[in-house]
């Protein structure tokens, strides 16, 4: 019969490489951790009306890229592109805001866009992210800036550049579009049938399109910056003062504009560089989203956040988190009868906390060093029936094929040595 495959655009993440995974994640929990931020966990399918009233029913994701289907009830459900507006649909379900005005929550776990799969952008993928909530004040914009770009640092990436834009506020807004529409209105024999489309129903989205005549065109249009009301003006400067106290260097990137719907203000992205990562080159997006609370049927808060995709940074850390595996031990069964022996002293070792691997089923001594040293043990236990007569074993450096004879009292200890 034939053998079936997963879903185009999907993949499984095999044990060969979950060292690594482990190891991102991790690292993400202990940095928002020090960051006092707490972990909340949504559920991956949510209702279809979240994602259009939260990103927008304009947006590519919306438009395009959504999973989304109705149930064998009827129920209009989509699998969740991003894990922003879940957040907020939980904060408000679960009335957070009442345990405290300020809400600092961090989530890991995959989502789902039908886009074109290419390097670094797959159709499940794996995103974490921190959102900052019931802060207007641009010190929430700048931490949350410096937590990226900390959590990034601390992973060993190098050669990323912060950039950063702001999209100002409700004031703003307008009196962009309408610039934006009086501009591209003038150049729409330059533009794809799409932006032509975005002329009428989200000209601000002109200015994501790579096809390169729509991008040709956006690198002159109007600066978002020259529209900013006072107040965001303001914001953003200070935000900027917050950066340098940070010592993060960032560039003003005027024409950047980010795929969702909902930012206002502050919007940020971290690039990668090089060959690495494709044609993706942003490994980190965020910015604020003071409007999406309301949005979603809450009172207007102030919010700010970003992602990043653990597919894209693990493109970046190289084979270099290959030693990030955690070592183990092999306990090889001798001598006549079965594999008594080396099930007992494994089980020994794995209480004192070593990672241990048995052979199952007994065989020659050379067959399981063999396959120990395969495996990639460091060390073997040779459970000989007459060293276990003196309460003793063989530890056998597999690196270095040195045996020495240790008591049983001692083994963990002496195993803990050689790793
Ligand atoms: P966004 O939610 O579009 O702002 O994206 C935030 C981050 O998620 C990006 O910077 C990428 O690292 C990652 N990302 C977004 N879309 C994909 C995708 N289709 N495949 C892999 N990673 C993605």
């Amino acid at each position: 019969m034939k053998k079936l495959r997963c879903v185009k655009g999907m993949h499984d993440i095999l044990p060969e490489d979950i060292s690594k995974w482990h190891y991102i994640e991790n690292s993400f929990r202990a940095l928002v951790g020090r960051y006092r931020y707490e972990e909340i966990r949504t559920p991956i399918l949510e209702p279809l009306d979240l994602f259009i009233r939260g990103i927008g029913e304009t947006t590519d994701i919306v438009e395009k890229e959504m999973y989304a289907f109705s149930d064998k009830g009827n129920a209009q459900l989509a699998l969740r592109p991003e894990g922003t507006a879940s957040v907020i649909r939980a904060f408000l379900q679960n009335n957070l805001d009442s345990i405290s005005t300020i809400s600092k929550l961090y989530y890991i776990g995959p989502m789902f866009r039908r886009e074109r799969p290419a390097k670094g952008r797959y159709r499940q993928f794996y995103q974490a992210g921190a959102e900052l909530i019931g802060v207007e004040e641009p010190s929430a914009d700048a931490e949350i800036i410096a937590m990226a770009v900390h959590f990034v640092e601390t992973l060993g990436i190098e050669n990323v550049t912060v950039q950063i834009n702001s999209l100002g506020d409700e004031d703003t807004r307008p009196r962009y579009r309408q610039a934006l529409v009086e501009y591209f209105s003038k150049l729409q024999d330059n533009l794809c049938t799409d932006c032509i489309r975005r002329l009428d129903t989200n000209p601000l989205r002109i200015l994501d399109c790579k096809v390169t005549g729509c991008a040709k065109a956006g690198a002159e249009a109007p600066s978002v910056l020259d529209f900013l009301t006072r107040d965001s003006s303001q914001h953003f400067e200070k935000l900027q003062e917050y950066l340098s106290l940070y010592n993060i260097s960032f560039n003003v990137a005027p024409g950047m504009v980010r795929g969702l719907d909902y930012y206002t203000r502050t919007i940020f992205e971290i690039q990668g560089a090089g060959e690495l990562l494709g044609a993706q080159s942003t490994i980190v997006g965020g910015g604020r989203y003071n409007g999406l609370v309301k949005q979603l049927g809450g009172r207007e808060t102030p919010t700010i956040g970003f992602a990043f995709g653990i597919e894209r940074l693990l493109l970046l850390l190289g084979e270099g988190a290959n030693h990030l595996k955690s070592n183990f031990a092999f306990v090889a069964g001798v001598g006549n009868g079965d594999v008594t022996r080396a099930i007992i002293v494994a089980e020994q070792l794995r209480r004192s906390g070593i990672n241990v691997d048995v052979p199952y089923k007994q065989g020659s001594l050379r067959a399981q060093l063999k396959r120990a040293d395969k495996s990639g043990a460091v060390v073997a236990i040779i459970a000989g029936e007459d060293e276990y007569c003196r309460n003793a074993v063989t530890l056998r450096n597999l690196k270095t094929g040195e045996q020495q004879e240790v008591h049983l009292d001692t083994l963990a200890e002496k195993i803990r040595e050689l790793m």
